[in-house]
């Protein structure tokens, strides 16, 4: 089940240029920074309420977010909402038609359990479910 929003994607070229806006000008708690080697991605992770704002930074020229940015360049990427079973959100969306980019649940940042649907099936909103892991701050 669908309970809220998890997190925010946004795109950026250097983690390093945006996290003091962030951090210092809006005054978030920073959650943590880490690399995911499956997404080619570092990110860093701030707290907002009961949401995150994700900021991804690429690892390396072929990973989805340097695609990303050099088609439309820096900016929102995409909406993670939070679900207490992917596997079965992936199943039901299935059976929706909807169409996914992951078939099974892969691993996301800070031990979370994620799939993307394809963006044709979510009005070119790129939709993520996202379950939290043991290891988070949920
Ligand atoms: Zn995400």
């Amino acid at each position: 089940m669908i309970s809220k929003i998890n997190h925010i994607g946004i795109a950026v070229t250097s983690l390093d240029a945006h996290i003091p806006f962030y951090r210092d000008v809006l005054g978030l708690e920073m959650t943590g920074e880490e690399v995911v080697p499956e997404q080619k991605v570092k990110v860093a992770m701030f707290r907002v309420g009961e949401v995150q704002i994700e900021l991804l930074e690429p690892t390396s020229e072929d990973s989805p977010i340097a695609g990303y940015l050099a088609k439309k360049g820096e900016g929102i990427h995409h909406i993670a909402y939070a679900t207490d079973d992917v596997a079965a959100e992936i199943d039901g969306l299935k059976r929706n038609d909807i169409r996914m980019i992951d078939d099974q649940p892969r691993n996301g940042a800070h031990g979370t359990r994620i799939a993307f649907l394809h963006p044709a099936s979510s009005g070119r909103v790129l939709t993520e479910i996202c379950e939290s892991g043991s290891g988070s701050h949920e």
